[in-house]
């Protein structure tokens, strides 16, 4: 029978791509035991966990008091969504703009857009500082529509925005009518526009962070993977207990970069930030052959009304794409079971294994012979906010606590900046109105009040 506590990653993953080229750093522990106390203690070790330390170490405040800090991560690093994703560092500047406005207005949608789009520069910008070797490519994300009709309602949507003074979609430029099949490569393609994205080897770009963050911190940091935290306690003000198998840690501030799995430390995330399965794989030709060339990064919408294929193609020519919601994303609560709350990234989800098969072959002109199949294919766990948006800043009715987490499926250009943020909360004390993070991530009793009481589920159940 499985001991496997109920809200901790389980335990035999699936093998990601990604993870098949691996640093020992991963399962690094630096001191056999664990501290008694450290002054930070960040709980997972996947992006915004390390993110977070590199941050904090390299903040210029970081020097007047030296807080010692420690990472704990219940498997390897990295073995989480940020190792098991798409790769694709994509700036949503359309897609959730319309809902953010009636949200947040048009200033609280623009902040959002520009802090992605903000991404792509500052991950090149450290990627180059720190000499981090993880595949970037600066490239143009193609987003292609087989229909017609869901092509053209994204147009007006663009184009209202535009009419609205929206200056960060200047970058989008629409393919011509006449050559939208041979430009985008896309078979069948109606409608098709492209802006300035990236791709990435999420998992190294990661570990070269964690290397940075053991160079910088040598004598303060203390990284501890397979350490899972079963819970944390207060102390005394700002003074917590974190609890794991290995011991306790007696911390004065407590990170919660645990993303789908904070339900478990955190009951009153529980509505607010949910665990969500999604699937994706790396598709090849057979040895020996050379892929049919690409030269964008695509979103790639082939049915009429709901799913998008998010899709990056590697350094070598081959691809990795995920996505395919459509065949699994079923929101009655009698047939979700294979998304919805499921952490199980050990098995695949049944109804979408098969999908990619013949992928390439079906949508891209030039792969028809090329043999192209799934090398590899893996499951991974998001999670969902119920509003889209992450909780950010220090936890309500938790002192000396913070949460960076909930990034809904769509996180590398969001956290890097988003733990930035936290990083200056803690250190400088500032307030999250002053560090620069949306407004619509901050960590609110409303937002979680707002989740508790919605009996739909959230924006989850409501858009495809
Ligand atoms: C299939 C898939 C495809 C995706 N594709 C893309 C994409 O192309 N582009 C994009 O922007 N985003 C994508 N995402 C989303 C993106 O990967 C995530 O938003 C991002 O990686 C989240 O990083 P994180 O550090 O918050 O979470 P994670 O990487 O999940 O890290 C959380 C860590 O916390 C650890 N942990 C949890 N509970 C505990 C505990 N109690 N004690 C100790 N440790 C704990 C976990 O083991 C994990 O390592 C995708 C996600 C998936 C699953």
């Amino acid at each position: 029978m499985s001991t496997q506590t109920p809200f901790l990653p389980v335990e035999n993953p699936t093998l990601p791509f990604w993870l098949t080229d691996r640093s020992a750093l991963d399962e690094h522990r630096s001191t056999p035991d664990l501290p008694d106390e450290s002054d930070i203690v960040i709980i997972g070790g996947g992006y915004a966990g390390v993110s977070l330390a590199y941050h904090l170490l390299t903040s210029p405040s970081y020097g007047k008091t030296r807080p010692s800090i420690t990472i704990l991560e219940a498997r390897t690093i990295c073995s989480g969504a940020t190792g098991r994703n798409g790769g694709h560092l994509r700036p949503d500047i359309y897609g959730l703009i319309p809902l953010n406005i009636q949200r947040h207005g048009l200033e609280g949608a623009t902040e959002l857009a520009e802090f992605e789009l903000s991404h792509v520069k500052a991950i090149k910008d450290v990627i180059e500082k720190e000499q981090i070797d993880c595949d970037l490519i600066m490239t143009r994300n193609m987003n292609v529509y087989l229909d017609e009709d869901r092509g053209n309602r994204v147009r007006k949507v663009i184009e209202d925005l535009k009419a609205r003074g929206c200056q960060f979609l200047d970058d989008i430029s629409f393919l011509p009518e006449r050559n939208i099949e041979s430009t985008s490569g896309v078979k069948g393609a109606k409608v098709a526009f492209s802006y300035t994205s990236g791709t990435i080897w999420p998992y190294k770009f990661i570990l070269g962070l964690l290397s940075k963050v053991l160079e910088y911190g040598c004598d303060k940091v203390n990284i501890q993977t397979n350490t899972p935290v079963d819970s944390v306690t207060n102390y005394e003000p700002d003074s917590h207990l974190v609890h794991t198998p290995r011991g306790t840690i007696k911390a004065k501030k407590v990170v919660y970069t645990t993303n789908a799995y904070t339900f478990g430390l955190l009951p009153e995330y529980e509505r607010a930030i949910y665990p969500a399965r999604g699937l994706a794989v790396h598709i090849d030709v057979p040895e020996g052959q050379t892929p049919p060339h690409l030269s964008y990064s695509y979103a790639l919408r082939p049915h009429p009304q709901e799913g998008v294929d998010y899709f990056v193609v590697r350094p070598d020519g081959s691809i990795i794409v995920g996505g395919a919601h459509q065949t699994h994303k079923h929101p009655d609560p009698e047939n979700n079971e294979q998304w919805f709350r499921n952490i199980d990234d050990s098995t695949l989800i049944e109804s979408t294994k098969n999908y990619f098969d013949g992928y390439m072959q079906k949508y891209f002109r030039g792969w028809e012979n090329s043999g192209a199949y799934v090398k590899e294919i893996w499951t991974g766990i998001m999670g969902y906010s119920f509003d889209s948006a992450p909780h950010v800043g220090e936890i309500p009715s938790r002192p000396g606590q913070y949460i960076c987490a909930g990034f809904t499926g769509h996180g590398m250009p969001v956290i890097y900046l988003s733990s930035k943020g936290v990083a200056d909360i803690i250190l400088e004390g500032k307030k999250f109105e002053e560090v620069h993070v949306p407004r619509g991530f901050k960590a609110t009793a409303e937002r979680l009040e707002a989740a508790a009481n919605d009996t739909l589920g959230g924006d989850i159940f409501r858009k495809f």
